[in-house]
């Protein structure tokens, strides 16, 4: 079996560069890409991967990079972790697929009970398999229809959903995930989220909420609402905690007009923000819950969970598709979880938080064009303004970024305004390649 005869590749733990980035390797790719890839599929990073494995990622010319992105917050448990490509391995021996909508299989059936398990709330719950974060809020947006009967879906200012039809249309950004792709899907309405940093000064999380609230009362009308949908962090849209009290409100709101709470964790998800979920953190308990990203340490898989009575509304059929729950995609999501459980995760992001938080707080607070640092766990940002003001600095924030990257960091970009740093490292870094990261991040920054 592949379990015992092949362990995945361990790379040294370590930063080196070899070449100037990118490498000569990584041009030569870079011809063939803009010769065969669309131009609208962009990446961060100038340079081509061979080999990733933990928190480095080793490119085709040697150069190794710390990895401050996760593959966008995936590879929580680290890349290619041993676990999981062995569990990878064993299962495309048995079998790579057979379609759980024509014969199905267990590694799906024990991944919707350890979902269901771990996902806030104790009441019943199902689930349904899927490919990727869009498709998962797509389908809790079809539950919630049919089990509402209602049609209109609210959405925070500032959120990211996906880019098929319906989650461009509940995504807020309209450059570079919507422009010149309409016309996109109705009854999405949105409503004001709660962002500490560019609210009114003292607003609390109950003021914001009921701000949202105010407007999808007159401008919707509750009964109409089959469906609020959020992050409980806002992921692209910034990395932006809100208020202690927004969700809280939005949820009790929702529970009395008999509106579906969909919690988008995406992103949040699986132990990145020092809770299995971010929703644990103010004990919110959301109706459903989008999930995809960690889920499966690499492999595509998303699912919503949720109430029994709303999964089980939809008719047999209405839910689907070929490749959703593919069984190697399962069997890497069993082996991830057991991860996030047996080797606490969660209790990883917490010290990822604590020593990044109170270290660039001390070490940046004369470096004006850093706003606010903020986030949770692993999922943590610096938002960048121009100094003084609050206007947001995007062109520093690449500055920032390109600059990492030429020493070997890999650090992503977000926000409405394109101007926010975001961390998000695999959960299993170890403190010494976080601390070389983070002098690289500080030298950018002072060096603005
Ligand atoms: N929701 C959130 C909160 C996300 O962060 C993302 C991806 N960045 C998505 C949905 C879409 O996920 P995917 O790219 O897997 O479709």
């Amino acid at each position: 079996m592949a379990t015992d005869s092949a362990p995945a590749t361990v790379l040294e733990q370590r930063r080196a560069l070899r070449t100037p980035v990118p490498g000569p390797r990584s041009i030569a790719l870079g011809a063939r890409r803009a010769a065969a890839v669309a131009a609208g599929v962009s990446s961060t990073l100038p340079v081509y991967v061979a080999r990733a494995s933990g928190a480095v990622i080793e490119d085709v010319d040697g150069n190794v990079f710390v990895d401050l992105g996760s593959g966008i917050a995936v590879t929580s448990v680290g890349a290619s972790a041993p676990e999981v490509a062995a569990a990878v391995a064993a299962q495309a021996l048995d079998f790579t697929h057979t379609c759980f909508m024509i014969s199905p299989y267990e590694e799906y059936v024990a991944v919707c009970e350890a979902l269901a398990r771990l996902t806030p709330g104790d009441h019943a719950k199902r689930s349904v398999l899927v490919n990727s974060g869009a498709e998962a809020v797509e389908n809790a947006v079809k539950i919630a229809r049919r089990a509402t009967g209602r049609e209109a879906v609210l959405v925070l200012d500032h959120a990211y959903h996906g880019r098929t039809n319906l989650t461009m249309a509940m995504t807020a950004r309209a450059m570079p995930y919507k422009t010149g792709f309409g016309p996109f899907a109705g009854e999405v309405y949105r409503v004001p989220a709660s962002y500490p940093l560019r609210d009114p000064e003292g607003m609390t999380g109950e003021q914001a909420a009921r701000r949202a609230i105010d407007v999808a009362e007159r401008q919707v009308g509750a009964d109409q609402v089959a469906a609020i949908v959020v992050e409980p962090i806002l992921g692209e849209g910034g990395f932006v905690v809100p208020a202690p009290g927004f969700l809280p409100t939005l949820a009790a709101w929702a529970k009395d007009k008999g509106i579906v709470l969909v919690a988008d964790e995406v992103q949040t998800g699986f132990a990145r923000t020092g809770a299995m979920f971010a929703c644990d953190h103010e004990g919110v308990v959301p109706d459903l819950i989008a999930l995809a990203k960690g889920i499966a340490g690499g492999l595509p898989l998303g699912a919503v969970t949720g109430r029994a009575e709303l999964l089980d509304a939809v008719h047999a059929g209405g839910l689907g598709g070929t490749f959703g729950g593919n069984p190697i995609a399962c069997a890497a999501a069993l082996a991830s979880i057991d991860l996030y459980e047996r080797t606490d995760l969660v209790g990883a992001a917490r010290a990822i938080e604590d020593r990044v938080v109170p270290r660039l707080t001390a070490s940046l607070a004369d470096v004006g064009a850093v706003a606010e640092i903020r986030g949770r766990g692993a999922m943590l940002a610096l938002e960048l303004v121009r100094p003084g003001t609050l206007e947001p600095d995007k062109a520093a924030a690449q500055r920032v970024a390109a600059a990492c990257a030429a020493q070997g960091v890999l650090v992503l970009t977000c926000g409405t305004w394109g101007n926010v740093l975001r961390l998000l490292p695999p959960l299993v870094i170890g403190d010494e390649l976080l601390d070389d990261a983070l002098t690289v991040l500080e030298d950018a920054l002072r060096s603005l």
